[in-house]
């Protein structure tokens, strides 16, 4: 049976409104440049001896020996940023970022521009459909998601340009007045005396080295607990490398130190797993999501009742418009959202809605001694945490400019 009454007549944007003119995409000029810059939009582009790619950090490709003692042996910054620029024909320009290097700059001007050029930046539901249902054929989680959310949080940008509004006024406007903010660190001693409202740390050691793994694990979650002292939040980050029973485990023998939450213990796909050990564990939080996507990989976890809380990435799960989305359908099933890193991006939607409670920051600096930005150089402007708050201007869009003269971007598919 059918439900259409009608064909929808093609949208027509007005002649006189002002329209999408280019679509652009870029990576930094090379490898090195985007190290020296911090990253940019992809945290573990970092040079050797950085906490957070050559410490012991407990991932997917531990149990493969010869990869364990740095995450950049395996290619965790193998792809690098992709920088969106989306320019309106009145000149003003909206910038958006993620993940995904050259090949995400090649889905953006290969194939999702032809649904963005010559558009009404305000159609933001449009655009997204019509660039999710044209990649389902090979889309749906990672990659191209990545860069329609790049695509998508620069045409939010653009828009708040055009409306001379920050993104969070476009979205509803604050429920709170400044974003309350906790560190992902290898230093939590150092993030409670830079004023976070607690600490999360990567988990060392995973399944494959045994016992002896299990024991330093508890021994660093000890060692955390005395060093913040008891109250200060507490949370153990396990990037998907455990299995089921050893993260029952893990939770039980974290129970004396009074552990906030357990993040990411598995694959993501493992929705049965994080169910099971979701029934088993009462004595933490758990929470999960960085690496899901779209609201029906978001879905698939609160059906599946696999945690207490979502943490989609904005750059990454399919940008601003999918965002919202998923904070709408998690808070039907009274879950928060923390969204992971993200930074301006994050805290626009998260400042929007009261079941958003914190935002994550991740400390940068090599030694995890100083705040610095998350997104490297990127941006002039990005906001940083002042004694455990983030506060955001009222300046248009996301509030942030690229810093265009210093990046020598590359644009590596040009269509014009
Ligand atoms: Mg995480």
């Amino acid at each position: 049976m059918s439900l259409i009454f009608g064909s929808h007549p093609t949208v027509t944007p007005n002649k006189n409104a002002v329209l999408i003119k280019h679509v652009r995409a870029f990576v930094f000029g090379d490898d090195k440049q985007e190290k020296e810059s911090g990253g940019g939009a992809d945290c573990h582009k970092q040079s050797a001896g950085h906490w957070i790619v050559d410490s012991d950090i407990a991932n997917p490709m531990s149990v493969y020996e010869q990869y364990r003692a740095s995450r950049t042996s395996w290619g965790i910054d193998a792809m690098g940023s992709v920088v969106v620029e989306v320019e309106l024909s009145n000149g003003m320009i909206g910038v958006g970022i993620s993940i995904g290097g050259d090949a995400a700059c090649y889905i953006i001007e290969k194939h999702l521009a032809r649904f963005v050029e010559g558009q009404d930046p305000s159609n933001v539901e449009l655009i997204w459909d019509q660039c999710w249902r044209s990649t389902i054929n090979y889309g749906r989680k990672g990659i191209a998601i990545q860069a329609l959310s790049a695509l998508d949080l620069a045409i939010w940008d653009a828009l708040g340009h055009l409306r001379g509004l920050p993104v969070y006024a476009l979205l509803g406007g604050k429920t709170k007045e400044r974003m309350p903010v906790y560190a992902t660190t290898a230093r939590p001693d150092f993030a409670k005396s830079m004023g976070f409202h607690g600490a999360k740390f990567p988990l060392p050691f995973g399944p494959a080295q045994g016992q002896e793994g299990m024991r330093n694990n508890i021994e660093m979650v000890k060692k955390w607990r005395e060093a913040v002292g008891e109250d200060y939040p507490l949370m153990i980050d396990c990037y998907m490398s455990l299995t089921v029973p050893y993260a029952i485990e893990l939770a039980r023998r974290c129970e004396p130190y009074d552990v906030k939450w357990i993040e990411e213990t598995l694959p993501p796909d493992e929705y049965e797993g994080y169910a099971r050990i979701k029934e088993k564990v009462c004595s933490t939080l758990l929470t999960t999501g960085e690496h899901e996507y779209t609201r029906w990989g978001f879905r698939m976890l609160l059906e599946k009742k696999c945690c207490d809380v979502l943490q989609p990435d904005i750059t990454w799960c399919g940008g601003m418009t999918e965002a919202r989305r998923i904070v709408a359908l998690a808070s039907a099933y009274d879950i928060p959202i923390i969204p992971h890193g993200s930074s301006v991006y994050s805290y626009h939607l998260q400042i929007c809605f009261p079941s958003c409670p914190i935002a994550e920051f991740l400390v940068m600096s090599p030694k995890a001694d100083k705040i610095v930005s998350y997104f490297g150089n990127l941006f002039k402007d990005e906001p940083l945490p002042k004694d455990g708050y983030v506060e955001l201007t009222d300046k248009p869009g996301f509030g942030v400019e690229l810093n265009r003269e210093e990046l020598n971007l590359r644009r590596p598919y040009p269509r014009d």
